[in-house]
């Protein structure tokens, strides 16, 4: 017998959740319907998004509810409104097949004439965010005299964010005997007291243990200077092709500023936070389920509540403030059953918040080692050969244009074409990736290994000798930028960006380093050349003007488009993680 069948589910609901891919019940159903199916129970539950709660409460509602009548028989609040379509949703879902079930989702930053019609003509099941809920008990354009059940769903997300009077008060509107089903991934005192206070002798439930994260989960941690962070976690993406995640920050102006760097960088990102409308929310969700985003940039309460199944990786490019709020972070991923990592990028000062959130899930955290551009190279190189080898072949629009194509490879052995190919991506991995320095912290000393190879190589500030540091009578009050000048640069000498180090732009004058095979080529270039009616000079900083010897840098990006064209990028990362980007980016 189908399981859920055993529970106590009716066929028609038992048929719509197996389309759905439920073929056994999650723990927390398996426990918690038969106590809910009884009607008769004040209930806690607490287990962590993602491990089925929608249907262990949702699926009772539809046993226990009478759609006969119209009038509201439910209410289901929760914190967020993606949480809150997605409880709607999940509920028409399983009640496909039952007849007149009207289910409405209340939620702020949506037309609120359309939810107050939909409540006019008769809902049985109202799920709600709790500010949209009262606006509309405020206008008596509900009656709640008939609620039966009310479900606070991530109940400590709810008072999180600061819905505990807004709680009170809507439940006021509920009759007393009404059963209450409260959901939360932790039980802080907040929550412990809401269960007092509006429960009678609830039925208690935990799945897994306490507070406790999702045993599928493996929590990876990464120490980073402040100021590489970007850098490596564009590695770690990097190392990880079929990544699709979810990247939190702490602020709206972080997930920005990151969101707009890795797009320029040439990733498939876009941001989710609170500044966006409605509108434009909805759509970055409906790319990233759809998979047209490899990358969700989110701040904390964004993401809250959003479930999109697969989710491979989670990263905290910022730990959250609040511990509890990894707990919530973590679980977007390994959802269902599925197995995920979340990643989290820390400085030496905070390996302590490491520890602390240790204690917190229960699980101990992996360090991992920032891979070197080596492994990043052969991750991709792989990746692409992965991807050749389960490309669908469409015979009919490649077929006409074969006879032409194996004319051009006519002169060349398999293993000749074999290698043409892939050099044709692995060139550039390799340009992008080539002297990529080490990005690791090593936790005795805080000193990353690049660093101390470099300082052993080059002496102690690092500075490789094989640049020559040179002097032009250009600067920032000519209107240059970095990117401008390294552009005008390099086209007055005709030499490639790549011969280029350090670039200091002043006022009047600029100092940029050149690799001294170049450096005949640009005085050369730079002979007799006038700007803005100017001649242009340039001198040997070495010889006297030099201001002391830099550690090269590498805080050019390039972006690449489209596998060709590579553009100069003008615009520094600008300073989110205390310093500039300093790592080309992407292919
Ligand atoms: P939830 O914790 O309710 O957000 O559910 C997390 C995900 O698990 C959702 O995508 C559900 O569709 C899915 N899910 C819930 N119950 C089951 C089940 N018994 N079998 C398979 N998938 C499930």
């Amino acid at each position: 017998m189908n399981p859920f069948i055993e529970l106590g589910i009716r066929h028609d609901i038992v048929n719509a959740i197996t389309e759905l891919g439920f073929e056994k019940p999650t723990p927390i159903q398996e426990q918690a319907v038969p106590v809910l199916l009884t009607g008769s129970n004040d209930f806690v539950g607490l287990a962590q998004t993602g491990t089925g709660k929608t249907a262990a409460f949702g699926l009772p509602l539809l046993e226990l509810l009478d759609f006969s009548q119209k009038h509201p028989q439910a209410l289901v609040l929760c914190p967020t409104r993606e949480l809150c379509l997605q409880i709607a949703k999940d509920i028409e879902k399983f009640a496909k097949n039952i007849p007149n079930v009207h289910v409405v989702a209340v939620y702020g930053g949506a037309s609120i004439s359309d939810q107050l019609r939909q409540i006019r003509r008769g809902v049985q099941i109202v799920v709600a965010t709790p500010g949209r809920m009262l606006d509309i008990i405020g206008r008596n354009a509900i009656d709640f005299s008939n609620v039966k059940y009310v479900v606070l769903d991530e109940a400590d997300e709810m008072l999180n964010m600061g819905f505990q009077e807004d709680i009170n008060n809507i439940l006021s509107t509920t009759p007393e005997e009404k059963k209450t089903w409260l959901f939360s991934a932790t039980m802080p005192a907040e929550v412990r007291r809401i269960a007092k206070n509006y429960m009678t002798d609830p039925f208690e439930l935990t799945v897994g243990t306490k507070n406790s994260g999702n045993a599928n989960i493996e929590h990876h941690y990464y120490v980073v200077r402040a100021r590489d962070k970007y850098a490596a976690f564009k590695r770690i993406v990097d190392s990880n092709p079929e990544i699709f995640g979810i990247v939190f920050c702490r602020t709206k102006v972080e997930t920005q500023e990151i969101a707009e760097s890795l797009i320029k960088d040439g990733y498939n990102a876009d941001s989710l936070h609170g500044d966006l409308s409605q509108q434009q929310r909805d759509k970055v969700m409906k790319r990233y389920r759809e998979r047209s985003l490899q990358l969700l940039i989110a701040t904390d309460v964004a993401a809250r509540g959003i479930d999109v199944n697969d989710v491979t990786h989670v990263i905290n490019f910022s730990l959250p403030d609040e511990i509890e709020n990894y707990t919530h972070r973590s679980g977007r991923t390994a959802r269902a059953g599925k197995t995920g990592i979340s990643i989290s990028l820390v400085n030496l000062k905070e390996l302590g918040k490491i520890r602390q959130i240790e204690k917190v899930i229960g699980k101990p955290f992996i360090k991992m080692d920032v891979p070197r551009g080596e492994t990043v190279v052969e991750k991709q190189l792989f990746a692409l050969i992965n991807k050749v080898q389960q490309v669908a072949v469409n015979d009919d629009h490649i077929d006409p244009y074969l006879p032409k194509i194996m004319e051009s490879f006519a002169d060349l052995s398999k293993e000749e074409i074999i290698k043409r190919f892939a050099s044709l991506e692995f060139n550039r991995f390799l340009e992008y990736y080539q002297n990529a320095p080490d990005l690791n912290v090593d936790a005795r000393d805080g000193f990353t290994a690049d660093r101390k190879g470099k300082a052993d190589r080059f002496g102690r500030d690092g500075y490789k000798s094989d640049y020559t540091r040179l002097f032009i009578n250009l600067g920032s009050v000519d209107d240059f930028t970095r990117g401008d000048i390294l552009g005008y640069i390099c086209n007055t000498s005709n030499i490639s960006g790549k011969a280029i180090g350090k670039i200091d732009l002043k006022g009047v004058y600029t100092f940029f380093e050149v690799e001294n095979a170049w450096v005949d080529k640009v005085f050369k270039g730079f002979q007799d050349v006038d700007y803005n009616g100017r001649s242009v000079r340039i001198e040997n900083a070495s010889d006297g003007r030099g201001e002391g010897r830099s550690e090269r840098n590498n805080n050019r990006s390039f972006r690449n488009g489209d596998g060709n064209r590579r553009k100069r990028d003008h615009g520094g990362y600008r300073d989110f993680s205390g310093g500039k980007r300093r790592e080309k980016s992407r292919w």
